[in-house]
């Protein structure tokens, strides 16, 4: 059969990995973790760094189509590998996904709204651009962030400092006016080649400790704010000709205004739910978009909430899953339950979104902090 090669072996690999196989491909993967995620479900694993030329090269003879599973792979390694593969996400979207300043640039190109920014290239230069953006601002590291890792929230004077070291280690920073926004929701957008775009039910998303928490489908906004949000969505898409998998996080103000946070190029998190409660899954998607296959409907078959499993909910998770008929449990084979490692997801399919929120909200599991 036809092979895919998968860049990356953890959950958003794995999951890619068990929706191709079911339509029969096979999966070759490069990870350099032992017993990866991804690499248990997969026919070849090469076990290697992103960026080793001598493994990308044993990928590509390996696969007829390559894709990737999460945005830090060295854009130059990909841009070379995109000579002697076919790639057909190209290299240039990974460039930008992972380099806010190129990100904002975008973002402004395809007219979406953003949250006021400006590039501080030294930390001296933290005074003036204050001095104009006042407080409350976020000052987030170009390259390199997630989970809110590389981030100095500036609620006073106090906190410049914390921001200027933060520049001083990580080289220049964005900072961007703070959005009081009642909702944060996601619209995952995939599209082919042959520029057939769908988008997913949008996600309203729960963080806890920067870490997203829950996801509740629908999101609980006004359907004509979610019409803007996916009309933006499908703007950033067609600015770049996205071919595969487009993650748009946004925030939504109580008016239901909209700024566009930022992009994950490739399936999200906040996606998991679609497994189960869409007519087509955010990775079966990706799959048929990579290979330019017709995109299929992702139209929502019930109201969904999805809770992630970190490592310390694991032990209470797994306890308690044989009193929940209706969770469908997903583990991802990740040895270590450490502290605040993603290590599952349970996606609980309801008629009433109020009732399961709150019983999730009752339930112990995830009172273990
Ligand atoms: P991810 O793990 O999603 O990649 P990240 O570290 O790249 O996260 P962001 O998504 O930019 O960071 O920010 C993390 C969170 O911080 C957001 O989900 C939001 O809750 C909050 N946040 C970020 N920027 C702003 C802003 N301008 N105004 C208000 N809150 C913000
Ligand atoms: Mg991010
Ligand atoms: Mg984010």
């Amino acid at each position: 059969g036809q092979t895919i090669g998968i860049i990356g072996g953890g959950q958003l690999g794995r999951m890619m990995a068990l929706a191709a196989k079911e339509a029969g491909f096979v999966i070759a993967v490069l990870d350099p973790g032992e017993n990866s995620p991804c690499g248990q479900v997969a026919d070849i694993v090469i076990r290697a760094a992103f960026d080793d030329r001598d493994a990308l090269k044993k990928l590509a003879e390996q696969s007829d189509v390559i894709t990737y599973e999460f945005e830090n792979i060295d854009a130059e390694a990909l841009t070379w590998l995109s000579d002697i593969a076919y790639l057909p996400q190209g290299a240039e979207l990974i460039r930008i996904t992972q380099n806010r300043r190129l990100e904002k640039k975008m973002l402004e190109q395809a007219l979406v709204p953003i949250a006021p920014y400006q590039v501080i290239e030294h930390e001296q230069g933290i005074y003036d651009i204050i001095e104009s953006f006042g407080f409350p601002a976020i000052v987030k590291t170009i390259t390199g962030g997630y989970d809110g890792k590389g981030q100095v929230k500036l609620n006073s004077i106090e906190d410049l400092q914390e921001a200027q070291a933060l520049v001083k280690e990580k080289g220049p920073c964005v900072l961007e006016s703070f959005i009081s926004f009642d909702k944060e929701i996601s619209v995952i957008v995939h599209r082919n080649a042959s520029g057939e775009t769908t988008t997913l039910p949008i996600a309203e998303n729960i963080h806890v400790n920067h870490i997203l928490h829950e996801s509740i489908v629908p999101a609980r906004i006004e359907p004509d704010v979610s019409e803007v949000a996916k009309k933006l969505a499908l703007q950033i898409a067609d600015e770049i000709k996205l071919i595969g998998t487009l993650a748009v996080e946004m925030f939504v103000s109580l008016s239901g205004e909209i700024w566009v946070n930022e992009l994950a190029p490739r399936p999200h998190n906040s996606g998991h739910y679609s497994i189960e409660a869409c007519e087509t899954s955010q990775f079966h998607q990706h799959i048929r978009a990579i290979c330019n296959w017709p995109l299929k409907s992702t139209a929502l078959l019930k109201h969904a909430v999805m809770v992630n499993l970190l490592g310390q909910h694991v032990k209470p998770a797994f306890d308690a899953v044989s009193q929940y008929p209706d969770w469908s449990v997903h583990f991802y084979g990740k040895a270590e339950a450490k502290q605040n490692r993603k290590m599952g997801h349970i996606t609980i399919l309801t008629d009433d979104l109020e009732m399961t929120l709150k019983e999730m909200q009752e339930s112990r599991i995830w009172k273990t902090t």
